[in-house]
């Protein structure tokens, strides 16, 4: 028999495309820690979320349905850009030298540029079915921001966007993209909510984090009835939208007739990695062997360097208490490129995953990565953003790992967004000006 070639992109039809979400919760070998009250410390129940979220997302936190329906018009609106391409990483093989096999999914091809729209699309659905018709947010990068004006503007709802100052000055381009889509955008911390005004109180010049715009954002929906309020990563129904990259991911591989040794993805809050991973976790807990490798920068050392303990999500302190590896909720990082991956906690169901051994975490300094990101891009093509490049190193550490031992593994990484719009870390990497 000839030799089997594999092809450069794997492409499934409309028809092919997952029409569940795949849910964990049921199949974790420990049942999950539940979120506490931030005031009691008792459990929290449906009713001390129903203020900030819909109560369709709330159910789809703690479901024990193995798998859940995507609604028609959540489907309809995937179809658009999905089902997404596995690519077979020729190019970067073939420079590397390396006797592994490398595959990427490509989440950079939705209009927003990253998964985000995956979740983003989901949410304000839901909030729609449930007569809602305003958000608020916070974003880091404005990738998350983005993605929700535009899931928000599908569904004709109005969205209010508090973006980490760093980054609001860093990357005017995502403002524009916010706007475009029809949202407003806020450099956080504002003088419109009392979280804001305390920081500012203290540091007029605050470049802002995560935490301190989640607390904003949350503030004033939990204010006020008619506004609910959306998170893009760290939650479990958050993490169960992104699992169609997974199930996608492995449908595709099986048309190739090959599964992953190892899945790596970058980790911010969790839910690109989570996304992806979730769907052959569900092997490992069968008794596959296949290796899951989170990764994150070394400013940012979350899983790497964080306590496993209950902490709040915000700065503030005004979320429910999750158990996760964290940073403190106090932790501000320094202002890496990144910026999807400053967060100072994990999602809960990922960190429980690492506490327990079924994933390995890695961190890398900056610079490594955008090596990484440039070798990348001169082979396949893309330029990636500076959070996925933290993926696309540890592949390309991977790879030449097999190179050394002579293994030929099967290494799969999730392409998470494109980095058309960071272009300034690449600029300073090529001036040399870059710094860890
Ligand atoms: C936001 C973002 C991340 C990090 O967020 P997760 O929730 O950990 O996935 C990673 N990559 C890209 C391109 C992002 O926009």
């Amino acid at each position: 028999m000839a030799n089997r070639v594999d092809p450069y992109r794997v492409l499934l039809n409309e028809d092919e495309m997952p029409t569940s979400w795949y849910n964990i919760l049921p199949d974790l070998p420990i049942p999950a820690p539940p979120p506490l009250h931030p005031v009691t410390r008792e459990p929290c129940g449906p009713e001390d979320l129903a203020p900030l979220f819909p109560m369709e997302l709330i159910k789809q936190e703690v479901s024990e349905e193995q798998y859940i329906e995507i609604p028609e018009e959540v489907q309809n609106i995937y179809k658009t850009y999905r089902p997404s391409p596995l690519h077979r990483a020729y190019q970067l093989e073939k420079i590397l030298d390396t006797p592994a096999k490398i595959f990427y999914k490509n989440e950079s091809v939705s209009p927003a540029g990253s998964h985000k729209l995956n979740t983003a699309v989901a949410q304000a659905y839901y909030n729609k079915n449930e007569g809602i018709k305003h958000i608020t947010t916070e974003t880091g990068a404005g990738q998350w921001g983005s993605a929700l004006a535009l899931g928000c503007g599908f569904f004709g709802i109005d969205l209010k966007v508090f973006m980490v100052r760093i980054s609001f000055d860093q990357k005017p381009y995502r403002r524009t993209m916010i706007e475009t889509w029809g949202a407003e955008v806020f450099a956080s911390p504002t003088e419109m909510t009392n979280a804001g005004r305390a920081v500012l109180a203290e540091d007029p010049n605050s470049p802002g984090s995560l935490g301190i715009a989640i607390s904003e954002a949350v503030e004033m929906a939990a204010q006020d009835d008619a506004v609910k309020y959306s998170l893009g990563s760290v939650l479990n129904h958050v993490c169960l939208h992104q699992t169609i990259v997974g199930l996608e991911s492995k449908i595709q591989m099986e048309k190739m007739g090959e599964y992953p040794d190892v899945v790596i993805g970058c980790v911010g809050g969790g839910s690109n990695f989570s996304g992806m991973i979730f769907p052959f976790m569900k092997d490992k807990f069968e008794g596959k062997s296949v290796r899951a490798v989170a990764v994150e920068p070394v400013s940012c050392p979350t899983l790497t360097g964080g306590k496993y303990e209950y902490d709040f999500g915000d700065q503030a302190e005004t979320t429910p208490l999750i158990k996760m590896y964290t940073l403190g909720h106090k932790f501000v990082p320094s202002p890496i490129h990144a910026g999807g991956l400053r967060y100072h906690g994990g999602a809960p169901i990922l960190s429980q995953l690492v506490n327990e051994g079924y994933i390995e975490g890695v961190a890398y300094p900056q610079t490594a990565i955008f090596e990484a990101a440039m070798t990348f891009a001169r082979t396949e093509g893309i330029i990636v953003a500076p959070e996925t490049a933290h993926a696309v190193k540890a592949a390309i550490d991977e790879a030449n790992n097999c190179k050394e031992s002579g293994e030929s593994k099967n290494i799969l990484f999730n392409l998470s967004g494109h980095g058309l719009l960071d272009l300034r870390g690449y600029e300073e990497y090529l001036a040399g000006n870059l710094v860890d």
